[in-house]
């Protein structure tokens, strides 16, 4: 299973170009040919049973890209046929996120539940016309009747009942008569189609459930299957963009369409994102957030655009990312290290940089005076001379990361170490002369160190030169923070490729959140706003947490600057 999928990863995802891809050469074309009067408009159709996900940014992108790119329109419209899942706070959830790409529906927000009655009254059309009736088989033995892949089903006992039998009971079906399940309303199409889909497919059923937004106004709810096509055909959808999965279902709309005699839109599938290291499943996605697995739909963990936003994702980085892996028709994955790549791609520019010492340890100046601080100035951003520099405080006491230390170094090892030197960013040149131990530990508790006081970054001496350059805060200055680092949330390249019998769940990563307290980091950022993206020098890109305080500072760790996917795409390309 696992080797099939890894079969198909994709690897073409470092062109750098934007390719044209089958769906744009497809619009290109009817409009060449004058089809649709010349018009383009497709839809964005989620169902409010979840967060959106990168998934969904895909299509996003793809549906409102396309429309934009041709002078058209797109809608955006909840296919909210399944009131026992739905939810306003996912309503409320996705405007905000498509919005947060940097989409617009104007005053194009549309409900299927907007069609009900719309769509009870083509259930009578069809009824009249002696293509739909009523059922009263269970779903048990529907399934029975239903066939496999290899044999065809059988007629249903009720198939024949007559148009004005049909009529009075369906009526009765939305006057509250039946319960739950005991009756459908079907198509009538073809039991031996060897599309199972065709098999008189279920358009309606009875569930008294208040739904989000029409109430109890309702007791029985049209399939999606019923709903959907119709729904693109009622607000004039000319190229109807789904996944792949929906291929086996378009004869059935065809079928609707043709018989009700409607606008038919055009319907084209093309292959789901699907991610290596993640679930982009919102049922899988609500039972993490329901198991207690994440913390919310907006653990920065979670792949959903409120998780990844909250992680410090930037829009341009995942429509950057939508660009490049492109459209097609077969199903493949993506390697997440190229999600990252674009994020680094684009926060390289425009993030301001800053000092963060993640695991201090102390050092001081036995040569710098007590209580002297003197400002040194920091370039914001190399990439963007504009973004000018800021001045940060030295003084005798300092904090370094432990990890830039090393008190028997390797071979290879260039930072400090007894008696040796590292260049402290933007500022001296340090040499290491005691280690201060704990008695009983033996931890290293504090460096002592001396400054070359001629060495200072830009001076005229400032030359000289040392294996490495370290970067550090001003003890006196520095403020407290808790940093978040994150890994995948699974272990597995497949996530879901588990053995017959086994839970995907099994393949959770126990250590994808560590929280880091008592991180030191530079004074300006105690006024970062919630979603302020920072580059840490030499460690990454973050950005303030919603849980940060001015007082207790959080910030999540988006991505590490290591860049895989710069390595694959340059390993490809030769
Ligand atoms: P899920 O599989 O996560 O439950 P869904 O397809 O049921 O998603 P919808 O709310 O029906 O979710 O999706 C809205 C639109 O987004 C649909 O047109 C669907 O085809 C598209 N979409 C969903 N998942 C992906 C994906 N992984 N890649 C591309 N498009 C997707
Ligand atoms: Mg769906």
């Amino acid at each position: 299973m696992e080797s099939k999928a890894a079969e198909n990863k994709l690897q073409d995802g470092a062109v750098e170009s934007m390719p044209s891809h089958f769906i744009r050469n497809l619009v290109t074309d009817d409009l060449k040919q004058g089809k649709n009067q010349g018009r383009v408009h497709t839809r964005f159709p989620p169902e409010p049973n979840g967060y959106l996900h990168i998934g969904h940014a895909k299509s996003i992108c793809l549906n409102f890209g396309l429309a934009a790119e041709f002078g058209g329109k797109c809608n955006l419209r909840f296919d909210d046929t399944n009131p026992s899942k739905e939810d306003v706070e996912y309503v409320d959830s996705i405007k905000e996120d498509v919005r947060w790409l940097g989409f617009d529906w104007d005053d194009r927000e549309y409900y299927a539940s907007d069609y009900f009655e719309q769509l009870y009254q083509f259930a009578i059309q069809l009824i009249n016309a002696g293509k739909a009736y009523v059922c009263d088989l269970s779903a048990d033995q529907m399934r029975e009747y239903r066939g496999t892949l290899t044999e065809p089903g059988k007629n249903s006992p009720y198939r024949d009942r007559p148009i004005e039998e049909n009529l009075s009971l369906f009526r009765g079906m939305r006057g509250g008569e039946f319960r739950d399940g005991s009756r459908t309303l079907r198509a009538k199409i073809d039991m031996a189609s060897p599309n199972i889909n065709m098999r008189d497919p279920v358009m309606y059923r009875v569930l008294h459930a208040t739904h989000h937004r029409t109430g109890d106004q309702w007791c029985i709810y049209p399939t999606y299957d019923f709903a959907h096509g119709q729904s693109d055909s009622l607000e004039g959808i000319t190229h109807s963009i789904c996944t792949l999965e929906f291929e086996d279902h378009r004869p059935l709309y065809d079928w609707f369409l043709d018989q009700l005699g409607v606008h038919h839109p055009q319907q084209i599938e093309f292959a789901r994102l699907n991610l290596t290291y993640t679930v982009l499943r919102k049922r899988k996605l609500l039972q993490l957030v329901q198991k207690k697995h994440v913390s919310g739909w907006d653990d920065p963990r979670m792949p959903t655009l409120a998780g990844i936003r909250r992680r410090g994702y930037t829009p341009e980085a995942i429509r950057m990312f939508c660009e490049r892996i492109g459209v097609a028709k077969r199903n493949s994955t993506v390697d997440i290290a190229m999600l990252e790549h674009c994020l680094r791609e684009d926060l390289n520019k425009r993030a301001p940089r800053a000092m963060a010492v993640l695991r201090p340890l102390k050092v001081v100046l036995e040569n710098y005076p007590d209580g002297r601080v003197e400002e040194l100035a920091a370039v914001n951003n190399p990439e963007d001379p504009a973004m000018g520099s800021r001045d940060v405080s030295f003084s005798r006491v300092l904090y370094i990361e432990m990890d830039d230390f090393c008190e028997t170094p390797p071979k290879g090892f260039f930072r400090l170490s007894p008696g040796k030197e590292v260049r402290l960013r933007y500022a001296y040149i340090i040499k290491c002369v005691g280690v201060e131990k704990d008695p009983t530990t033996g931890e290293v508790r504090e460096l002592r160190c001396v400054y070359d006081p001629e060495t200072r970054s830009g001076s005229s001496q400032s030359g000289r030169k040392v294996k490495a350059t370290i970067h550090w805060v001003s003890a006196g200055q520095a403020v407290e923070a808790e940093v978040r680092l994150y890994d995948h949330l699974f272990t597995k390249e497949y996530p879901e490729d588990v053995p017959e019998g086994s839970d995907w769940l099994t393949n959770l990563n126990p250590s994808s959140l560590e929280r880091v307290t008592n991180c030191r980091v530079e004074p300006y950022l105690a006024q970062a706003k919630e979603g302020a993206r920072y580059q840490f020098e030499r460690l990454g890109y973050f950005c303030v947490d919603k849980d940060s305080r001015p007082d207790a500072l959080v910030f999540n760790r988006t991505a590490t600057l290591r860049d895989t996917w710069a390595k694959i795409g340059r390993k490809s390309a030769n």
